[in-house]
């Protein structure tokens, strides 16, 4: 472990990324396989493979407690610390004692992070760390705990440790790519590569794939400019979700890569007796229509002008508010499957009876995607989830319909002109959707990019004045300037906290706020401090929801700071009435 910490030392030494991949590739050529493999995974920023559903369920509070104890140091040392880095790793080799533990090995700590990870409750969890932590040197205990956090902040993306196996390999490096793409597992792919066997590399289902992203555009004539062939669907605003259906067995996965089958348990069935499939597409609070309700099966909307003469009848989206209930819920409860159901909207297809489709043009994946999904099902054998859903709800069988979920394809449009794109805008924001996606026909689907071949064009809801009332510090390049802001507006004569946010303002105003700040501070809370009321914000938002998050009962989804308002005074930003209405209007223009 001791040179896995100096290479990191080092990484983290030099901020040009051809250094960086040279001392990966030098150091994963210095290691044993088995240790390079373990090491690839570590240098991701990971305990354990992609593909693994393992996790440690380690806390930071447990961590720092655990720190706190092996140095001796006190709250307020700590925090100081702290906020120098806004990092626990960092933080505990600072404050550890210099001769603090013998040492660990690389295997030791991938051994120890299993053990972990399988151990039941904060007890014996906390046990198994303190003994990893008091073993290994402080430099050590620097990147396992960092490790442990999921980030290792020494400019590593994953993709530049592909570089270095590539590097390291003599392999090319869209080969790598690929392997890792496919298998979810950096470590084996550097297995794969110094044994010259890549190409054995098979797609692993089961875990997901880099979601393709669309950029923004401001006009329908900008939403026009960049391909010739381009493919409408609406923006829906739920949350994006990769099925993979396998073997019967059906899981869906979350952007960031978690499994969420459990949170939607009705979902399984709607894809049983499918190929096995990669899909990709919108989880949506759904209203479903009449003529749907008693079977909401696949509804098939092909490339063509039926798509939209059949919009009308698949039922519609419901706000994200309502979907927010389902998210991240162990168990379900019938009253909820009840009150929120909702839909699968799919609008992709990445992998097909074995085969990788993502290099395929979208035209001919939409094609396959229609035609599976509109082909009569395979024998229907029970989608299996991990844990059976319908038995954590103790239903018996046959389940009350009501419950069931339907896949939509996701209706496509054509438009040809800016006006005619305007109209579908118009028209998705009637059905409740935040706006259009516009795709490159001729695309193929790139995992994890943010191209120009997927569009997003939406309208901001509304934008909100609201004062600052607290700042915190932030992490990354913000380490050391107050960029967090939580934000209020005026309830009567009281400001109630309604949000934060930290992006949005230049570096040069981060500072000045900084330093104003710092001379207005009403209370230190350590990385926390309240302010004087007095700065003005304008913050944009995608929607707003009732929570209980702050005192206001409101929270802001994708909350942007749009500009520095110092043309205003505190007084006259908005006011929680302000907010309802937004809220109402949100509420009306969603729902039927
Ligand atoms: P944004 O979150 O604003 O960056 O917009 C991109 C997100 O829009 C995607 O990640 C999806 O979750 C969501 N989305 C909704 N409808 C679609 C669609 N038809 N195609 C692709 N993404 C969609």
């Amino acid at each position: 472990m001791r040179r896995f910490a100096e290479a990191c030392e080092a990484i983290a030494a030099t901020t040009k990324k051809l250094q960086k991949i040279a001392i990966v590739a030098g150091y994963l050529n210095s290691r044993s396989v088995d240790e390079a493999a373990i090491s690839s995974v570590f240098l991701s920023g990971k305990p354990f493979p992609a593909w693994e559903e393992t996790t440690l369920q380690v806390g930071g509070t447990l961590l720092w407690r655990i720190v706190a104890e092996l140095s001796a140091k006190s709250e307020s040392d700590l925090t100081a610390a702290y906020r120098k880095t806004g990092d626990l790793g960092a933080v505990a080799a600072e404050v550890l004692p210099e001769h603090a533990g013998e040492g660990v090995s690389l295997l030791e700590v991938s051994n120890l992070f299993r053990q972990i990870a399988s151990a039941r409750g904060p007890a014996a969890k906390t046990a198994l760390v303190r003994d990893l932590l008091s073993r290994a040197t402080p430099l050590e205990t620097k990147y396992i705990i960092k490790i442990m956090t999921g980030d290792l902040r020494i400019g590593l993306k994953e993709s530049l440790v592909e570089d270095a196996i590539a590097q390291a390999s003599g392999a090319p490096f869209s080969r790598v790519q690929r392997a890792n793409m496919l298998l979810g597992d950096i470590g084996e792919t550097f297995r794969l590569a110094v044994e010259h066997k890549l190409n054995e590399a098979k797609m692993r289902m089961f875990h997901a794939i880099g979601f393709m992203l669309a950029s923004p555009v401001d006009s329908p004539e900008e939403g026009l400019s960049y391909f010739a062939d381009a493919t409408v669907e609406d923006k829906y605003d739920g949350i994006r979700a990769q099925a993979h259906v396998a073997d019967g067995e059906v899981k869906f996965f979350s952007r960031t890569r978690d499994e969420i089958t459990e949170s939607f348990p009705e979902l399984p069935d709607a894809l049983s007796g499918l190929p096995d499939v990669i899909l990709d597409g919108e989880i949506v609070a759904w209203q479903y229509s009449s003529e749907l309700a008693g079977s909401p099966e696949v509804v098939d909307a092909p490339l063509s002008e039926s798509a939209e003469a059949k919009a009308p009848n698949l039922g519609r989206a419901r706000p994200f508010s309502i979907l927010q209930q389902r998210l991240g819920r162990k168990k379900v409860s019938e009253k909820v499957l009840r009150s929120a159901p909702v839909a699968y909207l799919a609008f992709d297809i990445l992998y097909a009876r074995g085969d990788l489709l993502i290099d395929c043009p979208l035209r001919e994946r939409a094609q396959i995607l229609d035609k599976i999904l509109s082909a009569p099902r395979g024998e229907h054998r029970p989608a299996r989830g991990k844990s059976s859903p319908q038995g954590s709800l103790g239903f018996d069988e046959p389940r009350p319909t009501t419950f069931t979920a339907a896949v939509i394809r996701a209706p496509t449009f054509r438009a040809s002109s800016p006006d005619e794109l305007e109209t579908l805008f118009a028209a998705a924001q009637a059905r409740g959707n935040e706006g259009l996606m516009i795709k490159d026909l001729s695309s193929p689907y790139q995992p994890g990019k943010r191209g120009k071949s997927w569009l997003k064009m939406k309208r901001e809801l509304a934008t909100l004045d609201v004062v600052v009332t607290a700042v915190e510090y932030g992490h990354g390049k913000r380490v050391g300037v107050l960029s967090d802001y939580t934000f209020a507006v005026w309830n009567g004569d009281q400001l109630v906290n309604i949000g934060k946010a930290y992006s949005g303002l230049t570096d040069a105003e981060i500072t000045e706020m900084t330093k104003w700040f710092l001379d207005h501070t009403i209370e230190d809370q350590g990385f926390r401090r309240t302010v004087e009321a007095k700065i003005v914000l304008e913050v944009a938002f995608n929607n707003m929801m009732k929570s209980n998050r702050h005192d206001s009962g409101y929270a802001l989804r994708f909350p942007r700071i749009i500009r520095l308002r110092p043309d205003k005074s505190p007084q006259e930003a908005d006011t929680i009435e302000r907010v309802r209405e937004i809220f109402e209007r949100q509420g009306s223009a969603t729902n039927p």
